[in-house]
This record gives structure tokens, sequence and C-alpha cells, in this order.
């Protein structure tokens, strides 16, 4: 099961990888002051503390005792090669949903790349201003930091930290302020080397529990049920904001949501469940 999971995880990104990526975050270098108790102006996002040799941390889902929470993430892919597409008029946006998530007040976390940023960077900087989301790092080109990555291109080792870097400038300079200290990987494909390649840049890679299948889906009904059957307390699930790779994401939450509610559901952001897991906040 873990195995298919997977495999469909892939397979999600590799469509997404076509279409761009989403998401970056700051990654804050120096280490702050460790607060016994978090006061309402100490804002640093949460983060899981590294492992060994300051290896970076991988999050996959909140705690499943503490209550039924649940994260919605919407990974905005555009990957680096697709800028002539977006110019001929292909939407790797995707405000409706934007706004359906505004509409029924849902926290969430976006994962963007730098190049959707780039793209879109009022959209970026709306939704990086909004204290409804949070956005978070999806790296530069939505380049794979692992081989065989469900056909994209392979970012090297040695542009890894680069890469990521790169996408936390885009953010900024799109206007969005305070880029979270998380990371996706694009196909969420990673290895060990990936990993240590990113130590030290103070970032928890988040990866996710619940595939939505929204990616190239064109049954909504489809994707509802594959979230509504996958969600346990402490859930992640991963969604697309971009159209044309994942056109029926804004109706799916549109049901998915007021479902989830009725079920008990609190709808969290990516940083909540991390505070919820970390040793260190
Ligand atoms: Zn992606």
């Amino acid at each position: 099961m873990v195995f298919t999971l997977v495999r469909r995880v892939t397979a999600v990104c590799a469509l997404s990888a076509a279409l761009a990526s989403c998401g970056t975050t700051e990654a804050p270098h120096a280490a702050r002051p460790a607060p016994t108790k978090p006061s309402p102006t100490a804002t640093q996002p949460p983060r899981l503390t590294p492992g060994p040799g300051g290896l970076t941390p991988v999050f996959m889902n909140g705690p499943r005792t503490r209550g039924k929470t649940v994260a919605l993430t919407f990974d905005a892919d555009m990957t680096a090669d697709e800028g002539p597409r977006a110019a001929s008029g292909e939407h790797f946006d995707n405000p409706g949903l934007i706004t359906a998530l505004r509409e029924l007040k849902v926290p969430a976390t976006v994962f963007m790349t730098g190049r959707w940023a780039d793209e879109y960077p009022a959209e970026a900087r709306s939704i990086g201003t909004d204290p409804l989301f949070e956005v978070a790092n999806h790296s530069y080109s939505h380049y794979a930091f692992k081989s065989d990555c469900y056909g994209l291109p392979t970012v090297g080792a040695d542009r890894m930290r680069t890469d990521v870097e790169r996408a936390y400038t885009a953010l900024r300079k799109a206007g969005v302020p305070h880029p979270m200290p998380y990371f996706r990987f694009p196909g969420g494909c990673y290895d060990q080397q990936a990993l240590r390649a990113l130590s030290g840049l103070g970032v928890t890679a988040v990866q996710w529990d619940v595939v939505s299948g929204d990616a190239f889906a064109t049954d909504a009904d489809a994707v509802v049920k594959q979230v509504l059957d996958g969600v346990k307390p402490g859930s992640v699930v991963v969604m697309h904001c971009t159209r044309s790779a994942a056109p029926t994401t804004e109706r799916v939450v549109r049901t998915v949501v007021p479902e989830l509610r009725k079920q008990g559901y609190r709808l969290v952001k990516v940083s909540q469940l991390i505070g919820e897991t970390s040793t260190r906040h």
C-alpha cells in the first residue's frame, strides 16, 4: 500500500512537474533563541530538530492522537522551462482555488516554486501576505532532487542548495515577506544525499500522507473520495494550485472542506502540525 501510495504521489508530482512547482520558504540561518514558552510576538515558525550532522529533517504528518486536525497543502508548480507555455496562455496559477479557500476560511500551506512566483508575482504577494495562508518552498525550478523522479530533469547535488536559496529569493522578490522554513521536494523525491545537500539551510522537508490525486484529474468526485478516504488525524494532504494540471481542485476543495468539518476535523496549516510534533519551538 505504501508503495502504491508513493508511486501515485510521484506520478502526481511528475505531472505537476510539467506544469510548474510552488512553494518556497525562507530559510532562517541564525538559530533563534529557544524560548521556553512561545509568546505571541515570537513568530519564528516551528521546525523539526535536524538529524545527525545537521541532516535535514523530514515531516510527513502530525500527531494522530492530538485531535482531528488536517492540513491541506497546495503545490504551485512551474518548471523552469515552462515560460513559453505560460506565455502562450497556459495557466499555471489558479485564482479560483485561492478564492475558494478564502471564502471557506481554510488555513492552508502553499508550496510555491520560485519560477511560479516569478511568473505570478501579484498572486504570490497576495497569498504571501494573507494571514490565512503560509507560503513555503518548492524549489526554484521544480527539477528533481533525486534521479529517476517521474521524468523530471534532475538538479545536481552541488546545485540543490542554490536552487532552494534561489527560490527563497524569488519568493521574497515577488512580495512574500516571510516564507516558511519548509521545503517540499519536487515529485516528493529525495534521498540521503539530497537531505545532506540541504543541511544547514534550516529547512524542514515536508512530505505528506494523503495523495489527493488531483493532478490531471478530470473526475472531481474521485479526488474527493480519495481525500476523504485517506484523511486521518494529523494528515497532510497534497494538492495543486495550477489550473492546467489540476483543473478540478477548486471543486474538490468546495466539497471536501465542508465534509471534513462535518466529521469534526479542523483545518490547519503545516506549521501547526509541525509545532505539535517538534521538540523545538
Ligand atoms: Zn510539485
